[in-house]
């Protein structure tokens, strides 16, 4: 069977009937691209910045951030790739930017509320990525992690246009955001669905914490909801709405998900295999119909058992 997967490579990913899902890579530094077009990624969905920020002491500056996303670009022409603003905060604090004293970090100021405060980080990252963008061919799409709502998306869309960027997106990780999910699709270029995140916070569950990793599933009926609430608002308005969390890695997961109606799926580079294997064996109906049980609950087990 990882045989036959990995035959696949190089095949667009989608349904069995041609629906097409591009699948593409989460990654965490520049040098991780060549793991990606191994696998066959059709892109990037998830390039995590922060790997320039930990470990010092103070923010990288525009030129050294201009460097490593143009390295990352370069290897991608023609292709999309979606870079995340920092997503510092919760389970990624860095010292000079996360206050110490939160008694809940996962509810404090993480991702874009960090960057609001620091208005400085904010525009020298939008910058280094304009910059980036018109030294090489990738498509690039930028998005803002932690958005509660439009008013949120709003502000960063606008923000990065102001800097020349393209597409402008966020990411849905609350359910604020996902219940709002029409108002957010007038004004942002794409969604990317982190259901890390989105279950974390829709189960009311910090995702750090073993004694509650129960809660941690996006096979939870309520999860699924919130994801198509954003995936409907998206084909509404022919908004592209992808997810880029670990449920996209997971192939009965990521046909559940297609069916739901998402665009496009990003995972760590070593599952692209399987779940290309996975969705080419469904019919865009058979995958509707899986989320369909889904959304009912079918295929969720009680995190307590029954
Ligand atoms: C997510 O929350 O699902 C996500 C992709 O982002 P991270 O895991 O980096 O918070
Ligand atoms: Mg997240």
């Amino acid at each position: 069977r990882a045989a036959k997967a990995k035959e696949l490579r190089g095949q667009a990913g989608g349904t069995k009937d041609g629906h097409l899902v591009p699948l593409l890579a989460n990654l965490g530094k520049p040098a991780d691209g060549k793991t990606a077009i191994e696998y066959g990624a059709e892109g990037v969905g998830l390039f995590r910045s922060e790997f320039l920020f930990i470990g010092n002491a103070e923010p990288p500056s525009v030129e050294e951030q201009t460097k490593a996303y143009t390295e990352l670009l370069a290897q991608f022409p023609g292709k999309k790739v979606v870079i995340r603003m920092l997503d510092a905060g919760a389970d990624k604090p860095l010292p000079f930017l996360t206050p110490e004293d939160e008694p809940n970090p996962a509810l404090g100021l993480r991702g874009l509320r960090t960057l609001r405060v620091h208005k400085e980080v904010l525009e020298g990252q939008l910058k280094a990525l304009a910059a980036a963008d018109a030294q090489t061919d990738a498509d690039l799409w930028v998005m803002a992690p932690m958005v509660a709502d439009e008013h949120e998306a709003a502000y960063f869309v606008k923000l990065g246009k102001s800097f020349g960027l393209k597409k402008v997106g966020v990411m849905a990780e609350v359910p604020s955001i996902a219940l709002m999910a029409d108002k957010v699709a007038e004004v942002a270029d794409f969604v990317s669905i982190g259901t890390n995140d989105l279950t974390q916070y829709t189960m009311a569950a910090d995702r750090i914490l073993g004694s509650v990793s129960n809660y941690q599933t996006a096979w939870h009926p309520a999860v699924l909801r919130a994801i198509k609430l954003i995936a409907d608002a998206g084909n509404a308005h022919g908004m592209p709405v992808g997810v880029c969390g670990e449920a996209a890695a997971d192939p009965d997961l990521a046909v559940v998900l297609t069916g739901l109606g998402v665009n496009s799926l990003s995972m760590t580079p070593v599952a692209l295999d399987d779940v290309r294997a996975q969705l080419a064996e469904v019919t865009f109906e058979e995958a509707k119909a899986k989320a369909k049980a889904a959304l009912n609950g079918d295929f969720y087990k009680p995190a307590w058992g029954d």
